[in-house]
């Protein structure tokens, strides 16, 4: 999990650097598409019930899983790209939102807060606590900032298939869940909206954005429980 982790890392190397203004998202699948034959490692995202690329691309008022395509990116917009891998049988995936060029104060802070929220959530991932403190912590620091945290999505256990249980909601479920061991991967993702946390599925099937138009911004790390404390396994 290690190994598609740090090719999962690379994705986001190479994807933020595409990033700029004039570019579509369809090139910019087509740089992690890159990462992957390099590395030998196989997409964990190409043909999950269809989807046709290797990352998800959601600007602005997408939350999560827009296809890459004719979309160009301009000076202003901000981006979330969600990347994944498999290596020998073990899947990596996080995700993470970018300024495309100079953005407006808000959705600097929209990324900054939504960025802090998933590490104070990565910090409750210690063996012998509860799952949903990690919600707990989310919540906390994104509601203080005045945003909210999507319901309807949220973070996974992860290992020989991308998304396992339990699930791993950004939000208090209103109760602790089950207790950390050592050798839990999860992947926590918390999706932080400015207005409401309401959303709308596009006709296309998987695109997700805010119900009221609202900027969204969206973070992601796969990260083990070990008897050190949270190893973050999709930092590069
Ligand atoms: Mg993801
Ligand atoms: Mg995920």
């Amino acid at each position: 999990m290690r190994r598609a982790g740090k090719v999962v890392a690379e994705m986001h190397e190479v994807t933020r650097a595409a990033a700029k203004p004039g570019v579509t998202t369809r090139q910019i699948d087509a740089v992690a598409r890159e990462v992957l034959e390099r590395r030998g490692a196989t997409s964990n995202f190409l043909g999950y019930h269809g989807f046709p690329a290797v990352i998800c691309t959601s600007p602005n008022d997408m939350i999560v899983h827009g296809i890459p395509g004719d979309y160009r990116l301009k000076e202003g917009d901000i981006l979330s790209i969600d990347c994944g891998a498999i290596v020998e049988g073990y899947h990596g995936d996080a995700a993470f939102t970018m300024a495309v060029g100079e953005v407006s104060p808000l959705a600097r802070r929209l990324i900054d807060v939504t960025e802090r929220s998933l590490w104070a959530g990565i910090a409750e991932l210690r063996k012998g606590n509860r799952l949903h403190e990690v919600g707990r912590a989310v919540q906390k620091v994104v509601e203080q900032a005045g945003f909210s945290v999507v319901r309807e999505y949220v973070g996974h256990a992860i290992g020989t298939a991308m998304h396992e249980q339990p699930q791993v909601p950004n939000y208090w479920p209103g109760s602790p869940g089950p207790t950390l061991k050592s050798g839990m991967v999860f992947a926590v993702e918390p999706m932080v909206n400015v207005g409401g946390p309401e959303t709308r599925l596009l006709d296309d099937g998987w695109s997700v954005v805010t119900a009221d138009g609202s900027l969204s911004a969206h973070f992601e790390h796969t990260i083990a429980v070990t008897d050190d404390g949270p190893e973050v396994l999709t930092l590069s």
